[in-house]
């Protein structure tokens, strides 16, 4: 019986490694996904810029105890819960500002001009005030793109914020209590409609740019 040459074995042998591969990755072409993703999916990630501003140098009865590093970990919980709308919002700016308790008094009875008007409003933002007190846990003034969050609030704070950020982005409250518009308990889901509606409005109103 003839012994096979070792130069003829390792042909034989890698013959047969290049058939095992070229079947291979036969397979694994045919299973790649579409080169192309559907135009019409939402799945862009839309960036909304925050200015955020500490109240002191007012009263006892609005001056904060947040500092800064409290409202960076509130900014990344409330986006734990709009990252199910694709929806990110960055901590663009944070500062401490005097106001006067006369002047946020004002806010409350004639709305936001007060703030507009100062240096410390950055325009094309989302601007958010953190003061001690408030007669509700947060308020918003969708128009202006403000809102402001106490310091003592009845449900999770950062759902607070997370929830004023769905009024300025154009929701309204809804009657399902897992839900994040759902007024004063701690739901924290948003509804297909809702995302499309907030990310077109957020699209719309503020401007904004994304990664695409
Ligand atoms: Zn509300």
């Amino acid at each position: 019986m003839n012994k096979i040459k070792p130069i003829n074995f390792l042909i034989i042998f890698l013959i047969g490694i290049s058939i095992f591969f070229i079947i291979d990755s036969k397979k694994v072409i045919g299973n790649l996904p579409d080169a192309s993703p559907d135009p019409n999916t939402e799945d862009d990630i839309i960036i909304i810029p925050l200015s955020l501003h500490l109240i002191n140098g007012s009263s006892e009865t609005y001056n904060t105890n947040r500092n800064e590093e409290n409202i960076i970990e509130l900014v990344r919980n409330a986006n734990i819960i709009w990252d199910q709308a694709n929806i990110l919002f960055i901590l663009e700016d944070i500062d401490t500002i005097e106001i006067k308790g006369s002047d946020i008094n004002l806010i409350f009875s004639s709305g936001v001009g007060i703030l507009t008007k100062r240096d410390d409003f950055d325009s094309g933002m989302i601007n958010g005030y953190f003061m001690n007190s408030l007669n509700s846990n947060g308020i918003s003034f969708p128009p202006q793109g403000v809102f402001a969050v106490a310091d003592k609030t009845t449900v999770n704070d950062y759902r607070t914020l997370a929830h004023e950020l769905g009024h300025l982005l154009g929701l309204a409250h809804v009657k399902e209590r897992e839900n994040l518009m759902f007024s004063g308990v701690n739901g924290e889901i948003l509804s297909d409609e809702e995302i499309i509606f907030a990310r077109r409005n957020a699209k719309r109103v503020f401007n904004i740019n994304n990664f695409n």
